[in-house]
């Protein structure tokens, strides 16, 4: 038999095992680690709300006045006020029809797809699309196909394939990609996509996990920022990134949302997140929509251009990856830059295809400006 052991082992070999570090500070621009106090660069907390005393205090009150947990699934009697009013406030924030929460973003990316998409259906996904949404569209049994990063042409063709092979009447198509692409950073082409699948009838979903909060007016996400809100079917995003709190969700249409509810088993057979998240969840909204959200936003964006001009790189969001090819090279760069004092994690297969390892560096409006430039000019010094 297979021994764990050996699986360690293999990974290990070939400088791909990874290890939990243990942080023994709350989330923030800086944290402690073995007693020692590291510039953060590698959270997703993009506008620094998961520390923000206003988000932290309403999350407590919110915890005394609904208590602690939902106590069952939403469908039993776990939908509370609090859901259904969190529910209503994002869907009027991102001008959808509707949303519906889950408990995690990889939750409603995997439920949205399996529970949409099945053997009469095709999904076309972009090659750097997130695990959820694979691992989403593999669950759900249609027949997959994967176009190169933002490769309009090959999509194209794609949608011309599909649409011989699905019954209109029948099945559906369904393109998925993301609107900021998360090891990467870059942004996908939304509007030619809108007007790709447009041309064939197809569907489209796109991930805003890392728009969301940080791009468009108000944060809205990409898909805002190109006023093509309603052009696309299904805008899911995540609480647990610029929001700094925990949960995912879906935009879509009612008809399309009451359909998940009775289909998407993440939603269905697990257990609603605490109403006093979903109570936080609002105040958070509020936060980014508000002025805020648009200082917070402003400070991230000044520490994205500083950091970008002193590293000599490109960066189209709060996302900028050092790309240096070899695992063992990436291993090595966070570790000098963790000897100075700086969190920035080597991201490598099968995160990001083989070759592809690099530092993931992460802005955040509540960094220090100063500790910005610290990280550059220590990337610089890798050489
Ligand atoms: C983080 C992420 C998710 C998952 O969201 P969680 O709330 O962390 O589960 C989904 N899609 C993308 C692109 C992400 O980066």
């Amino acid at each position: 038999m297979r021994l764990p052991e050996d699986e360690l082992a293999a990974l290990e070999a070939g400088g791909l095992r990874r290890h939990l570090r243990r942080i023994e500070s709350g989330q923030g621009p800086v944290v402690t680690m073995d007693g020692r106090r590291f510039h953060n660069f590698s959270s997703n907390d993009y506008l620094g709300l998961a520390s923000h005393p206003t988000l932290t205090e309403a999350f407590a009150g919110a915890l005394r006045k609904h208590g602690a947990g939902a106590g069952a699934s939403r469908l039993i009697c776990g939908t509370l006020g609090a859901h259904l009013d969190f529910e209503e406030k994002l869907a009027a924030f991102k001008r959808s029809e509707a949303a519906l929460t889950f408990s995690s973003g990889y939750a409603a990316a995997v439920g949205t797809l399996s529970a949409l998409t099945g053997k009469e259906d095709v999904v076309i996904l972009d090659k750097l699309c997130h695990a959820s949404l694979i691992d989403g569209a593999r669950l759900g049994g249609a027949t997959l196909r994967v176009f190169p990063h933002n490769d309009l042409d090959k999509l194209a063709s794609h949608l011309r394939w599909a649409e011989n092979r699905v019954d209109p009447a029948r099945g559906r198509v369904l393109v998925v990609t993301e609107s900021v692409f998360s090891m990467d950073g870059d942004r996908a082409p939304l509007a030619e996509i809108v007007a790709l699948k447009e041309a064939r009838d197809a569907w489209l979903m796109v991930d805003e996990a890392h728009a969301f909060g940080v791009i468009g007016p108000r944060g809205g996400g990409l898909a805002a920022e190109l006023g093509l809100e309603n052009r696309i079917e299904l805008r899911m995003g995540t609480l647990s990134k610029a929001a700094g709190l925990s949960g995912g969700y879906l935009c879509a249409s009612r008809a399309t949302v009451d359909l998940l509810v009775n289909r998407a088993r993440g939603f269905i057979y697990s257990t609603a997140p605490p109403p006093a998240l979903a109570e936080a969840a609002g105040v958070a909204l509020d936060l980014i929509a508000g002025a805020e959200g648009d200082a917070r936003r402003a400070a991230l964006w000044r520490n994205v251009d500083a950091f970008a001009n002193s590293a000599g790189v490109e960066a189209a969001s709060a996302i900028v990856p050092i790309l240096l090819g070899s695992n063992e090279a990436a291993l090595a760069a966070a570790e000098s830059l963790n000897a100075a004092g700086f969190l920035a994690p080597a991201i490598r297969y099968p995160t990001v295809p083989r070759g592809g390892a690099r530092l993931r560096v992460t802005l955040s409006a509540a960094h220090d400006p100063d500790a910005v430039e610290a990280l550059a000019a220590a990337i610089q010094a890798l050489g």
